[in-house]
């Protein structure tokens, strides 16, 4: 191992988990791991904790996990407002439905606006000092008798587990052979737009506007009395994004899609300051349900395992889940039940890598099985909204929603099977 000047003095991560990447998947496992005992150090690339842009719908899966992870109740007091009723609407303003979340069949369902900073800080705040070291980025991960860690720097590090939470274009997976995802054809600008005399419409509903054919979706829901948070998705090309960041440009290509547009859009997007508009390239890649996708002690888990578009605001719920699972998995694999965490980092550096690499195996089979079909339905959900312009396909779709409605039964089946282990 190399002794040099670096981001890591002072860091022992031969016997702990090392986790690349700081955002939602790395925090929260590196809260699970926390929870159980497990010594971990989370390297992020970036400076600071990501600026983490806008808001993010947390589901009831999602909340189960954050319930297992410890740190709902503070969440849910503290910043997340909840969302009742799911409504569509057409360009003209009329309303194509309208579905109270309570009437949702599985429940009783929680869906909550979050700002993705409060999130993250929240997630932050749990893990003693130390544990998160910025200005870290990883350039390779490699597995000689164990992980060993190569950092920007040039440091090398080793690690008993490493776990990728390094999002889409995930270092570790490129390392684990993983492919890139591929880009979906469509965009996302989001914002966020503060009302201090309280929002034009106040109620607590998600409501989307479905374009005719020019393929726009636009979503807004309200995250505090005072804060409206808004995604407005269209078919664009690859190079889109990189043109939007110029955010006079941005704001320029964004009131165009806005224009006439119901629900106050317009102005929503008028009051938005540039440091809460952001524009986002949206790529997915077809998940192998039921099979591994690390080596050894070499694990992925979020959007490194599974990239998704963000058409069933499901990414972010998926990577809670992976963090609540992976810390379990650990924990039962080093320890019978009801050990105590304060012994579990004993009990960890005596784990037989040959052990834990047989749980990640096995925890990546059940994670695999259950976002395969998650990343499907939203590649499918973005097809016939965004990316399908067929004017017989538009009026179908808005005359089976006006007639039928949002289905209770399907409408937000897929956070059911997601039961928390408990941490
Ligand atoms: C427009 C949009 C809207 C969305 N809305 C929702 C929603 O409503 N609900 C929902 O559940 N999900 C939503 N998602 C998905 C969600 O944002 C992601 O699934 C989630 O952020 C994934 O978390 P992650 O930790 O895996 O990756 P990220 O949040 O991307 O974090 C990865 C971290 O790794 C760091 N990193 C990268 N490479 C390295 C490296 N080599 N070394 C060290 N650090 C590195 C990055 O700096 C970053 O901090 C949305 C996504 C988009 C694009």
């Amino acid at each position: 191992m190399q002794a040099r000047a670096s981001v890591l003095d002072g860091a022992a991560t031969e016997n702990s988990v090392v986790v690349v990447g700081g955002g939602i998947g790395g925090l929260a496992a590196a809260v699970g791991l926390t929870k159980v005992g497990i010594p971990v150090t989370v390297l992020e690339r970036a400076a600071s904790l990501r600026e983490a842009g806008a808001c993010i719908m947390m589901q009831s899966n999602a909340w189960r996990a954050l319930e297992a992870l410890g740190v709902a109740n503070d969440l849910r007091s503290r910043y997340a407002m909840k969302v009742e009723r799911m409504e569509a609407y057409k360009k003209s303003g009329q309303r194509l439905n309208s579905l109270a979340v309570a009437d949702c069949e599985g429940g009783p369902h929680e869906l909550r606006g979050l700002v993705r900073n409060n999130l993250q800080s929240t997630l932050a705040a749990q893990l003693p000092d130390g544990v998160i070291r910025t200005s870290a980025g990883v350039s390779t991960v490699s597995n000689f008798a164990g992980p060993v860690i190569e950092l920007e720097d040039g440091t090398q590090i080793k690690a008993k587990v490493v776990i990728g939470a390094d999002g889409v274009m995930s270092t570790v997976g490129a390392s684990l052979g993983i492919p890139k995802p591929v880009y979906a054809g469509w965009s996302v600008f989001r914002g966020m737009t503060d009302f201090p005399e309280g929002l034009p419409d106040p109620a607590p509903a998600f409501r989307v506007i479905l374009e005719d054919t020019s393929g726009l979706m636009v979503g807004t829901y309200p995250v505090s009395p005072t804060r409206a948070y808004y995604f407005v998705c269209g078919p664009a090309p690859e190079d889109y994004v990189q043109k939007c960041k110029d955010k006079k440009v941005a704001r320029a290509e964004l009131e165009k899609r806005v224009k006439g547009l119901p629900l106050a859009m317009e102005a929503v997007v008028a009051h938005t300051p540039d440091e809460h508009l952001y524009i986002s390239i949206v790529g997915d890649r077809k998940v192998p349900a039921g099979e591994p996708m690390g080596r050894g002690c070499i694990t992925v888990i979020g959007d490194a395992m599974h990239p998704t578009t963000p058409a069933i605001g499901q990414g972010g719920a998926m990577a809670l889940e992976d963090t609540v699972e992976v810390a379990a998995a650990l924990r039962d694999t080093c320890a019978p039940a009801g050990f105590k965490p304060s012994d579990m980092a004993a009990a960890f550096a005596a784990a037989e890598p040959a052990a834990l690499a047989q749980a990640l195996r096995a925890n990546e089979r059940h994670r695999t099985e259950r976002c395969a079909p998650l990343v499907e339905l939203a590649h499918k959900n973005a097809e016939r909204t965004i990316v399908n312009q067929n004017i017989l396909w538009v009026w179908l779709r808005d005359w089976y929603i006006s007639t039928f409605g949002f289905n209770p039964k399907t409408q937000l089946e897929y956070t059911l099977p997601y039961k928390a282990s408990v941490l």
